[in-house]
């Protein structure tokens, strides 16, 4: 694990949030909670002609899942759908430990599937988004 690395990234993203606040008459929300942790994480985009124009965040947890929501929205943000899925794929691969080679500040995370009970709180906003982009259902749990 890339210690310092995650532990500045991860201190950064909590201190001064990326994208945060609430985006009104979005095309695409969703609400996730993490009971283990206490984390919760609210998505909400605009996707239009298959981008993500615009993509923010609310959230109250573990400095991990808030600085997890704050990278994705700067790794999501004027991406394709396309594009955003392969990096929901790329970052849930990492977080099961399949693939250790991310790139951005996502690299944070590489060596998060060392720790199980951060995991959840890792990959909260990211399943949030892929809830919000298919709109199956609006409120998922970790557990
Ligand atoms: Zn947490």
């Amino acid at each position: 694990m890339k210690n310092q690395l995650y532990q500045q990234t991860v201190l950064k993203h909590n201190r001064d949030p990326r994208n945060y606040g609430v985006i009104e008459d979005c095309s695409h929300h969703a609400e996730g909670f993490n009971p283990l942790c206490g984390d919760e994480v609210k998505v909400y985009m605009q996707v239009e002609d298959d981008l993500v124009k615009a993509i923010q965040f609310t959230g109250k947890g573990c400095a991990v899942s808030q600085a997890s929501a704050s990278i994705m929205t700067t790794a999501l943000i004027g991406k394709s759908l396309d594009e955003a899925m392969a990096q929901f794929d790329e970052f849930m691969k990492m977080a099961s430990g399949e693939k250790q080679d991310p790139q951005g500040e996502i690299a944070a995370f590489a060596g998060i599937s060392q720790f199980p009970s951060r995991v959840k709180c890792a990959v909260l906003s990211w399943q949030t988004f892929n809830a919000a982009l298919k709109a199956v259902d609006n409120t998922i749990s970790t557990e």
